[in-house]
């Protein structure tokens, strides 16, 4: 049986990973962080602030990393889905390697 790229470990905390055009992996973990957006989420703050899981995703052949805005902020918990699709639309559009192992 011959090994594959996708049939390796993943690393740990890894929740869905994608494969870029150029073979390069975004993988999705879960990021825990301080929010004051409340539990029903965007657009809604508080002057609470709260720790939440949440999730992110980064790519690892052009380094990208995901997140819902310029200020780099995480995925909210209730934002998963949209977490998904941004990765996902990450690597159907990035052409970047896997970089050497060393
Ligand atoms: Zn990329």
């Amino acid at each position: 049986m011959s090994s594959t790229a996708w049939a390796t470990d993943w690393p740990e905390g890894v929740l869905a990973r994608y494969l870029t055009a150029g073979g390069a992996h975004v993988d999705l973990t879960s990021r825990r962080f301080r929010t004051n957006y409340t539990a029903q989420g965007r657009p809604y703050v508080s002057d609470h602030w709260r720790e939440v899981d949440g999730f992110t995703w980064q790519c690892r052949g052009c380094d990208t990393r995901g997140s819902v805005n310029a200020f780099g902020d995480p995925y909210l918990p209730d934002e998963r889905n949209k977490a998904h699709n941004d990765a996902n639309r990450h690597a159907a559009e990035c052409r970047s390697m896997p970089r050497p192992t060393r």
